[in-house]
């Protein structure tokens, strides 16, 4: 015969001794609640004193068949007891079967023989095990159309509403980032599996139920901020405060910015809806995975089908009745706009904390540059702290509205010469992935020295396996460009504006040697203190001082020919102060 019920019963909870009895006092309780009309020993029916209709079929499995009548239509049914010993406790395994018995919703008979063996056993066992169940099988394949029909009667509302009241962009700016997340992760898959539909804008067809739910009852919440004397307290650290606190705090100063059920859906629906919609999820997930339903359940089930369903199309057709204006299209419209840009903002910066890279725009590129070019400067400055005779004038930031201009200005004060670094924005791409270029370069008189410095801006793409966004190319501020640039900077400054004193040092030796007389004089520059204040026409300008650029007045004595501090005076002799006190005391 043809099974049409099977379960397991575990571990005995009391001994069972004489497994034939066991069975025997089941069948007679099903005889006396009239489930079975008569047992079958041969073509006889048997009363239990002589022998009895169970047979034991094989080792510990026993068998009785059995006929019902209801209704002058006779059903014929066999039931199997198979024992099996597991350790030190026992298993019983269940079957009920029939060749001529109708599986149908109005027909409620192999319900009540299964639950009327599984009462009759249930507290002799710790655990049932349902294996099958056709009767149960059958209530659930019943109502799976009903349950995808109302599913997509509630996307059908959902596009219809927000499709009329905000357009076809809806999705993109009323659709919470999680929900486009798991639907763009599904899509891959599903269109993969049916091609024709590729291009087709299918929006709410992968979104589950649960998701349906929560784009009825959207809202947006805000964070507007308040003073708050408690919280500034904290901050300045004059009371002790938990964060718990302080972000119960904050939220209480949220305001909601949009909320889509009082907006829109309750214009459609009724107040009850949610609750409904919310119970048909629990029994759409119980019957969709396969949960055990009974006659009670299908018809609780369907009830609530029926309710959601009532409401939906009573939903689509108020939507089919409503106008809506010009102006409030246009208000409308505007709304959409200022809300898909601001989801855009938000996709940004998800796309850049999961994939871990930085996707900059045109300004913030600049800006980047601009803080590198300032650390720059910094570092261009402490190595050119000891050049006395060059000054580095104030950093002026890049201008995003001026292709080219001076970052900062070079003076060397011996030959009162300036060098100006200036910047020319090359190429600024805020484009994924894309690399931006921009030159920096020294300029004195006609000569010069430049250097393009590159960045690279971040890129990011979905991954539908992993439903996350992945770093595709890593943003990247090109710190060699910088490091070539210094190199070539300060090459470029020790070939034009030469470091005198440092000539001068490397040449004294010899020129000492060689007899000559040293080419700076032997006292101190006002200015810096030093002594390379040049008597030498050949290294410099007459009492420059080729440390610090300073111009000293400077003599020498017509006496003792030491140089001191003093103006010449054509051809009249002058006199160092040693050389006048000698006169004074003569
Ligand atoms: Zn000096
Ligand atoms: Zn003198």
């Amino acid at each position: 015969m043809k099974t049409v019920v099977k379960f397991l019963t575990i571990n005995n909870v009391q001994p069972l001794d004489d497994l034939f009895t066991y069975m025997e006092n089941v069948v007679i309780e099903l005889l006396e609640n009239g489930l079975i009309t008569k047992v079958i020993v041969g073509q006889t029916t048997l009363d239990f004193g002589e022998s009895s209709p169970i047979d034991e079929i094989a080792d510990n499995v026993f068998a009785v068949e059995f006929v019902y009548s209801k209704e002058n239509v006779n059903t014929h049914w066999q039931l199997i007891f198979e024992f099996g010993t597991f350790s030190s406790s026992k298993q019983l395994e269940i079957t009920i079967s029939s060749d001529d018995y109708r599986i149908k919703i109005d027909n409620n008979y192999l319900e009540q023989l299964k639950l009327a063996i599984k009462t009759s056993i249930k507290d002799d066992w710790k655990e049932i095990v349902w294996l099958m169940d056709k009767d149960s099988e059958m209530l659930s394949i019943e109502l799976y159309p009903s349950i995808y029909r109302v599913e997509n009667l509630a996307r059908q509302l959902i596009n219809e509403i927000m499709t009329k009241e905000y357009g076809i962009e809806w999705w993109e700016v009323y659709v919470p980032i999680q929900i486009k997340k798991k639907h763009r992760a599904r899509m891959s898959g599903y269109k993969s599996t049916v091609p024709g539909f590729t291009n087709v804008n299918e929006r709410l067809m992968s979104i589950d139920i649960g998701d349906l739910i929560s784009i009825f009852t959207l809202k947006e919440k805000k964070w507007v901020p308040v003073f708050d004397g408690e919280i500034s307290h904290f901050l300045n650290d004059h009371s002790e405060m938990k964060l718990e606190k302080v972000r119960e705090i904050l939220v209480g100063q949220m305001e909601t910015t949009r909320d889509l059920w009082t907006e829109q859906f309750s214009k459609y629906l009724s107040d009850g809806f949610i609750e409904y919609l919310k119970e048909f999820e629990l029994n759409r997930n119980h019957v969709v995975h396969n949960k055990l339903i009974d006659r009670t359940a299908y018809i609780s089930i369907l009830r609530s089908i029926q309710n959601v369903e009532k409401e939906l199309k009573d939903g689509l057709h108020k939507v089919s009745e409503t106008v809506i204006s010009t102006e409030q299209r246009k208000a409308i419209a505007e709304q959409v706009e200022m809300e898909r840009e601001e989801q855009e903002a938000a996709l940004h910066d998800i796309m850049e904390s999961e994939a871990g890279v930085e996707i900059r725009s045109v300004e913030e590129i600049i800006e980047l540059y601009d803080e590198h070019l300032y650390e720059f400067y910094t570092e261009f400055q402490s190595n050119l702290r000891f050049r006395n005779d060059i000054e580095i004038g104030d950093y002026q930031n890049i201008a995003s509205s001026e292709d080219t201009g001076v970052l900062f200005e070079v003076k060397y004060k011996i030959e009162d010469e300036t060098a100006k670094v200036s910047y020319e924005l090359e190429s600024i791409i805020d484009s994924q992935g894309a690399e931006s270029t921009v030159s920096i370069s020294i300029q004195i008189g006609e000569e010069n020295y430049s250097k393009f410095i590159r960045y690279v801006n971040g890129e990011a793409s979905f991954n539908s396996y992993q439903g996350n966004y992945m770093p595709e190319t890593q943003d990247e501020f090109n710190m060699s460009d910088l490091e070539e640039l210094m190199e070539g900077l300060v090459e470029f400054l020790d070939e034009h504006f030469e470091n005198k004193r440092e000539s001068i040092d490397s040449e004294m030796y010899s020129i000492i040697k060689d007899g000559g007389s040293s080419p700076v004089a032997d006292i101190p520059c006002w200015g810096c203190g030093e002594d390379y204040i040049c008597v030498d026409e050949n290294y410099g300008d007459w009492g420059q001082c080729l440390n610090c650029g300073e111009i000293n007045e400077i003599a020498v004595c017509s006496r003792c020919e030491c140089y001191f501090e003093g103006e010449s005076n054509g051809d009249e002799p002058v006199f160092c102060e040693n050389c006048l006190d000698h006169f004074e005391k003569e």
